[in-house]
């Protein structure tokens, strides 16, 4: 039996580590704030107390955390995985993080005689739940073949893109794509709410159409219904627009659109809406035009 030690079973790593425990592997998880072990130990998992404990007698290594000091911490930190964790052992990084940060960790991973892939997901919270998360994978072709069980047991669309940080480069472009998407999709649902438009009708031609989207599918009722429980945070796209502007700047690559969407999303964070569903950038449209963002009801039609 594979031994998969888990940490971070935050909303995305608490389920994912679930899907490995139905396909059969042996996870022992491990989360900063214990309370959330207590999920995966319910549905046949094992905890551990601490990093070091998790990945001892662990095969494969998934993280799941939020941000590129994080990971550094889980993994170069003193009595971090590359401290603990038995030579040979393969790291699966899921987490969204900076890609030189991630290319840094490969050459440190290698060095203590360990393997590291790269492996951010996208799919939300409901990818999560539903196993069935796109996986973009950055390392070596070899690991990459190793990890198929543990990537199919979280993912239907796992494709390697290239060497260590590729996955995290083409993770960046998701998350480009995924803000802008919601931002014009609050633009939209502002503009037709003013018109008192039936917002239910709305939506469901929109979605059939070529302005139809994931986004939409997933976020448009919540949005409607000014529904923000995250979800994907706030907090997290903030991190990500920075991570993508930064990289393009890098790269000499110019994203007009991507830095006005890193600034909006900004201005959610800074309005305290941080710990929202990116969702919530409908708030911030909602004050740009002077309207309460507060208010639920949609009728707006009075003030067009
Ligand atoms: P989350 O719910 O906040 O979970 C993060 C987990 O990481 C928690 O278990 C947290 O522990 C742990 N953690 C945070 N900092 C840590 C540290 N320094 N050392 C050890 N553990 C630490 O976040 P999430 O939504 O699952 O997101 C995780 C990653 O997935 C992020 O990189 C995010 O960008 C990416 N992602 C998220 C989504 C989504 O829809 N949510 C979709 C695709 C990708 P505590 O419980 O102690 O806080």
């Amino acid at each position: 039996m594979t031994t998969v030690a888990f940490i971070g079973l935050g909303i995305m790593g608490g389920p994912m580590a679930g899907h490995l425990v139905d396909a059969g592997f042996d996870v022992v998880g491990f989360n900063r704030t214990p309370d959330k072990v207590a999920a995966l130990v319910e549905r046949g998992g094992r905890g551990a107390d601490s990093i070091a404990e998790a990945v001892r007698d662990a095969d494969i290594v998934a993280v799941m955390v939020p941000d590129s000091p994080d990971v550094q911490d889980v993994l170069a930190g003193e009595d971090g995985v590359f401290d603990t964790a038995r030579k040979g052992t393969l790291v699966i990084d899921f987490s969204s993080i900076r890609p030189d940060v991630t290319a840094a960790l490969a050459e440190q991973a290698k060095a203590a005689g360990l393997r590291l892939l790269d492996a951010p997901v996208s799919g939300g919270e409901a990818g999560a739940k539903n196993a069935s998360l796109s996986i973009m994978v950055g390392g070596d072709p070899a690991d990459y073949e190793a990890a198929q069980e543990v990537l199919q047991a979280v993912g239907t669309t796992i494709v390697h893109v290239g060497p260590s940080g590729s996955g995290q480069t083409v993770k960046a472009a998701n998350q480009l794509i995924v803000a802008g998407n919601i931002q014009l999709l609050a633009e939209a649902i502002t503009f037709l709410e003013a018109y008192g438009v039936d917002m239910a009708a709305a939506l469901k031609v929109l979605g059939g159409g070529l302005a139809g989207s994931k986004v939409l599918d997933q976020k448009g009722e919540g949005m409607l219904a000014r529904s923000f429980e995250p979800g994907f945070r706030i907090e997290l796209h903030h991190k990500d627009m920075g991570i993508v502007t930064s990289a393009a700047r890098e790269a000499g690559v110019v994203i007009p659109l991507g830095a006005v969407v890193a600034q909006l999303m900004a201005s959610a964070r800074a309005n305290g809406e941080g710990g929202l569903d990116h969702s919530a950038l409908l708030r911030g449209v909602l004050r740009l035009s002077g309207r309460d963002p507060d208010r639920t009801d949609t009728d707006d039609s009075d003030t067009a």
